[in-house]
């Protein structure tokens, strides 16, 4: 059996190490004191086969069964809103993600909130859950836990080095690999640095979410994912309560993301227009980091110039609706086996677009 070393122990290192353990001996390396500290652990929740380009949605297609099966999804719907004059955008969203649309008095049925000063049109799509990210990422650990891999915290991989018998992998101790697995989300390309493989620009954009009391008098549990148009607010029930999300992308250095406030102010503020109830306080906050590729498509696979260093990266807003099928094919391609997923979808995703 081979040694494979995980660097990250977020959706992308979890869901590989469920996929190769017992196929190959694992050690999962984490550099903070708790799995899914970081973009893993802030995500929205949300499975929406629509969302991302066409290899985005293959790999949402492809890990569909294993959340259906460990019964980890729950329906939610979205709704998109948009104001007078936001037609063209709106009929190209409503087209790309097959949603249908609906007049303002049958969304004000569903969602009694909607201001119908503000909305002009709006659009519904059935096919979108809440995903139980907890169970997903804790799922993935038992399995892996349980078919003898390492699961290692506390563990920041400080260098990569390579001799005559593979990789030398510093994390404290020393941990030695046949194949090392970059699961580093946001730190990707520092870690790709480290080994000497391509250089590929991960790059971390900062997205925040505030979570506020659901509008006095109103049971939002059942209400629909509420997106406006060009992606410039998001809304959803969470636990009684409610998210609202000022959608920012903003480049940031790798590191402990914090919401600001007045970014989170300017995105309440998108929400508060499409709405009667306005928002009294808020219960909480959160940032996490979505990190993208040049191409802003995922980095799944070999290494173009060392084969042995396996990139499972840029899965940008993704990587929690990706991760079972993104796990399976890094295991597909550490283990030499033809990709489940196909070969053409499996080149796409490959590192070696970028050589
Ligand atoms: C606000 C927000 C909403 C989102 N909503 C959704 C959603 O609804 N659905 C969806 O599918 N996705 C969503 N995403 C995206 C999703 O959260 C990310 O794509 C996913 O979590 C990325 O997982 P990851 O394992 O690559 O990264 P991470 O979870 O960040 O894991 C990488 C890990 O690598 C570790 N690491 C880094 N450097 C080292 C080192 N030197 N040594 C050891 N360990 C190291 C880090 O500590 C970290 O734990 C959202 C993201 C954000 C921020």
């Amino acid at each position: 059996m081979r040694n494979i070393v995980i660097i990250g122990g977020g959706a992308a290192g979890l869901s590989a190490a469920a996929a190769l353990a017992g196929e190959a001996r694992v050690t999962l390396l984490e550099a903070e004191d708790a799995l899914s500290y970081h973009s893993s652990g802030r995500s929205a929740a949300a499975f929406v086969p629509g969302y991302g380009n066409r290899l985005t949605q293959a790999l949402i297609a492809a890990g569909r069964g294993h959340f259906e099966n460990n019964h980890l999804l729950s329906p939610r719907g979205m709704m998109l809103l948009a104001k007078a004059g936001e037609d063209a955008t709106f009929e190209a969203e409503m087209a790309a993600d097959t949603m249908t649309e609906i007049t303002v008095e049958a969304a004000l049925d569903m969602v009694p909130i909607l201001n119908r000063d503000a909305v002009a049109r709006v659009a519904v799509q059935k096919d979108v859950y809440d995903i139980d990210t907890d169970a997903l990422l804790q799922g993935f650990t038992k399995c892996a836990r349980a078919n003898g891999a390492q699961i290692v915290t506390k563990a920041r991989v400080t260098d990569i080095a390579r001799d005559a018998y593979g990789w030398r992998v510093t994390a404290g101790e020393i941990y030695r690999a046949d194949v090392i697995i970059n699961a580093a989300g946001a730190w990707a390309s520092e870690i790709a640095a480290m080994a000497g493989a391509q250089d590929i620009e991960i790059t971390p954009n900062q997205r925040s979410v505030a979570r506020v009391p659901a509008p006095e008098g109103y049971d939002v549990s059942g209400w629909p994912f509420l997106m406006g148009v060009d992606e410039q607010w998001y809304a959803k029930a969470d636990a009684g309560a409610m998210i609202v999300s000022p959608a920012e992308e903003e480049p940031v250095p790798a590191g402990d993301a914090w919401a600001e406030d007045m970014v989170l102010a300017e995105g309440i503020a998108r929400y508060e227009e499409m709405v009667t109830a306005q928002v009294s306080r808020m219960l909480s906050n959160w940032a996490g980091l979505r990190s993208f590729a040049p191409d802003r498509t995922f980095v799944l696979g070999a290494d173009a110039t060392m084969p042995s260093f396996i990139w499972c990266a840029g899965q940008g807003g993704n990587g929690i609706q990706t991760s079972p099928a993104a796990g399976r094919l890094i295991a597909d391609v550490v283990l030499g086996r033809p990709p489940e997923i196909g070969t053409e979808i499996a080149d796409a995703l490959s590192p070696a677009r970028f050589t």
